[in-house]
């Protein structure tokens, strides 16, 4: 753009020199003010987030500041290997990826930018984002709760059976479970909080148990998982919440139907809480619009995003004090529920130890 003025500028000058002083003038100004145009006006978002409900939020969020969003959707891992491969040159401002292990991991590798916002820091619990860096930003925040839920067939097993994480080791469950790979994120962080809970040769045991108690070696995803209760092919299985209550709520009456022949437990009510994973999100290392990036996040923390997040993809909001109405999440949990309280940061950084238990007990 400034390439362009200067060209402009030039012509120009070979008019007068009245001519020449004002365009002199404009061209100054036209210097100034275009990078910050750019500041003002733009937002480059890289997503994993794979939900279209989304859309309403961006689009409120470009309502309110005037701010376009250009926005780049793909996986996780897609995402971090990109930012890596683009280096100082990424277009990148803002981060949103929905793991704590993959924002841990995106933190360590440097990949984010980290950010002062009292506003962020007021709104979202020191336990859901990450930990102080040297400088005192913060490199990623949680904007979003998902729970790690058990799901059981009524008909064989009660609630009481499945009260805990514990309990789906009991051998009571033998060829009865279902659970998505070892690998995946969700999988790796809820057996990183277990073991900031447990102890790690207490969760490797317990690890043992679940690969001697499943139904059939792990594959699909957590809605595949709740689709194997409901068939029979499986007696309990492990999702993230908003699955399940997607199912709930669709418009798609034999997904309905599934839900109703299956029953939900929110495990470890009696001690330390269900397993909360989180979405969240972080400035870019190379931002170039990072006051719009930190005013996106902060917009993302506000009660209206936070409602969004919870009625629109069925995910708790993170900010606190913020009040939702969502009949499913109702449904499942009789109105709220106890989630864990330990630093989802802690359980980023398990999470390669915990890959080694999950390849010695054989969890695929
Ligand atoms: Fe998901």
């Amino acid at each position: 753009m400034i390439r362009i003025w200067i060209t402009l500028a030039s012509i120009h000058f070979k008019k007068t020199p009245m001519t020449r002083s004002i365009t002199l003038i404009s061209l100054a100004c036209l210097l100034t003010v275009s990078p910050l145009m750019a500041q003002d006006k733009v937002l480059n978002i890289y997503s994993a987030r794979h939900y279209p409900t989304d859309e309403v939020m961006y689009s409120d969020f470009t309502k309110a500041t005037g701010i376009k969003i250009n926005r780049v959707d793909a996986d996780d891992a897609g995402i971090l290997a990109r930012l890596k491969a683009e280096g100082a040159a990424s277009p990148a401002d803002v981060i949103l990826l929905v793991d704590a292990a993959r924002l841990w991991r995106a933190e360590v590798d440097g990949l984010f930018l980290p950010v002062k916002s009292a506003k962020l820091e007021d709104a979202i619990p020191a336990n859901l984002r990450a930990k102080p860096a040297d400088n005192g930003g913060t490199a990623w925040f949680g904007l979003s709760t998902r729970a790690r839920v058990v799901v059981y067939d009524k008909v064989k097993f009660s609630k009481s059976d499945v009260d805990s994480y514990e309990k789906l080791a009991d051998t009571k469950f033998k060829g009865q479970l279902c659970v998505r790979s070892g690998s995946h994120p969700y999988n790796l962080s809820w057996v990183g909080a277990m073991t900031e809970h447990l102890g790690p040769q207490k969760t490797e045991v317990w690890l043992k148990g679940l690969v001697d108690n499943m139904a059939r070696s792990p594959k699909g995803g957590d809605t595949d998982q709740i689709k194997g209760v409901a068939s029979g092919e499986c007696g309990v299985a492990v999702t993230n919440s908003y699955y399940l209550a997607r199912m709930m709520r669709s418009g798609n009456a034999a997904d309905r139907a599934v839900t109703e022949k299956i029953g939900v437990v929110f495990p470890n009510q009696n001690n330390w809480g269900t397993h909360v994973n989180i979405a969240g999100g972080a400035v870019a290392r190379h931002a170039k619009n990072a006051d719009n990036a930190v005013k996106f996040l902060e917009y993302l923390a506000s009660p209206s995003a936070q409602n969004h997040f919870a009625n629109g993809n069925n995910e708790w909001p993170v900010a606190k004090g913020v009040s939702f109405d969502n009949p499913a999440l109702k449904a499942m949990t009789g109105g709220s529920f106890k989630s864990e309280l330990i630093p989802i940061s802690a359980v980023g950084m398990n999470q390669i130890k915990v890959q080694q238990m999950m390849d010695r007990v054989g969890f695929k």
